[in-house]
């Protein structure tokens, strides 16, 4: 049965205000306050903030990915908002029944996922999407207290080795050995007295125009997810 308490949002919360004003990562924060925007978006303000979580902190899903992209949560403030990876993940959450729209494309768009947190593992986009060990080490506290403040979470699903690798380092970091567990999509890593870990290639326009992921398979997972919840 799903969680009867309302949506719980970040926005307003300290734990938002804290994210938003880090400067700990000196490389990430050149990065993100002067990366050149897209020529479509030249005319826009970018947000050039690190990018919190969005959704519901009462849901029983986490979706992890690894960082906002640059043309789309760093240009619209917004996880997973406003570029081709979000668009297509959205679709599929909106099938599956956690989203209640197909699209995300900008902090006024009316969006809302039910049961269901967004966030990434790194808050700021890093260049070439390829963040340093330091970097990861230096965001993992925001994830943790993310990860702390959803008391009914039964599901994380990991987009891509890198998601799937920082959501690792979480559970290592609160005692739950995690040795010789590789990355593979479509599959469920049970852990005692934790939530499910599940795994999904990520929805960059490397694997879906590909066919290496289609919607099909992302919404297959997002459904063995629905089905497994136990509450
Ligand atoms: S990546 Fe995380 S720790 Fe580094 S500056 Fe951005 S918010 Fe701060």
């Amino acid at each position: 049965m799903k969680p009867t308490k309302p949506p719980v949002p970040l926005a307003g919360s300290d734990l938002r205000r804290r994210i938003i004003a880090c400067r700990l990562c000196p490389r990430l924060v050149e990065y993100r306050e002067n990366a050149k925007a897209r020529p479509s978006f030249a005319a826009q303000e970018y947000w050039r903030k690190p990018v919190p979580g969005f959704g519901d902190l009462n849901g029983r899903l986490l979706v992890l990915g690894l960082a906002p992209a640059t043309s789309g949560g760093m240009r619209t403030g917004r996880i997973f908002t406003g570029d081709s990876s979000s668009r297509f993940l959205v679709s599929a959450l909106h099938s599956a029944g956690f989203a209640n729209q197909p699209s995300s494309e900008s902090v006024d768009d009316g969006l809302a996922y039910t049961d269901c947190y967004l966030t990434a593992a790194l808050k700021c986009a890093p260049p070439g999407d390829k963040p340093t060990p330091e970097e990861l080490s230096n965001c993992s506290p925001y994830l943790d207290d993310e990860i702390l403040l959803m008391g009914n979470l039964e599901s994380v699903l990991a987009l891509g080795s890198l998601a799937f690798r920082a959501y690792l380092g979480h559970l290592g970091r609160v005692g739950v050995p995690t040795r010789g567990l590789k990355f593979a999509h479509g599959e469920a890593h049970r852990f005692r007295g934790m939530p499910t870990l599940y795994t999904s290639y990520h929805p960059s326009p490397r694997n879906t125009n590909t066919g290496k992921l289609t919607k099909g398979m992302l919404t297959s997972v997002l459904e063995t997810i629905k089905r497994d919840f136990t509450r």
